[in-house]
């Protein structure tokens, strides 16, 4: 499948990785919005939270908590910060494959949409 964050899981295009294990990978956002973006994936590959599975739901809570225990690592807890998964056309969602968004490291604003 031409995806890519199933490349960037697989180690076939670069990009600055700061968790992987068997299951999740999470690296920074090429583009970041924040001094603290990362993108956190499946390596399985999943279009988007619409399409989990009922089999899915330990995977889809692992990235919680693994978004949570990074956001610890990089010292955002007591700043806050804000996790998104982006979901179809007027989300923006630009890349088909699930992520969460885990941003932080400066305030946020709010959540109104422009
Ligand atoms: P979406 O809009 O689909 O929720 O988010 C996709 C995110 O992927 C964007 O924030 C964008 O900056 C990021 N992105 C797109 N291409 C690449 C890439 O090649 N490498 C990395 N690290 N991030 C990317
Ligand atoms: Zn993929």
């Amino acid at each position: 499948m031409d995806c890519l964050f199933c490349k960037i899981a697989n180690h076939k295009i670069p990009a600055k990785i700061v968790y992987e294990d068997e299951e999740l990978i999470a690296f920074d956002d090429i583009a970041p919005k924040a001094p603290v973006h990362i993108l956190v994936i499946p390596k399985k590959h999943i279009d988007s939270v619409t399409d989990l599975k009922e089999e899915d739901a330990p995977l889809a809570g692992r990235l919680l908590i693994k978004a949570a225990e990074i956001a610890k690592n990089k010292g955002i807890v007591d700043s806050g910060f804000r996790i998104i998964f982006n979901t179809g056309k007027h989300s923006g969602q630009e890349v088909d494959h699930i992520h969460l968004h885990l941003l932080g490291g400066k305030p946020l604003g709010s959540m109104v949409c422009e």
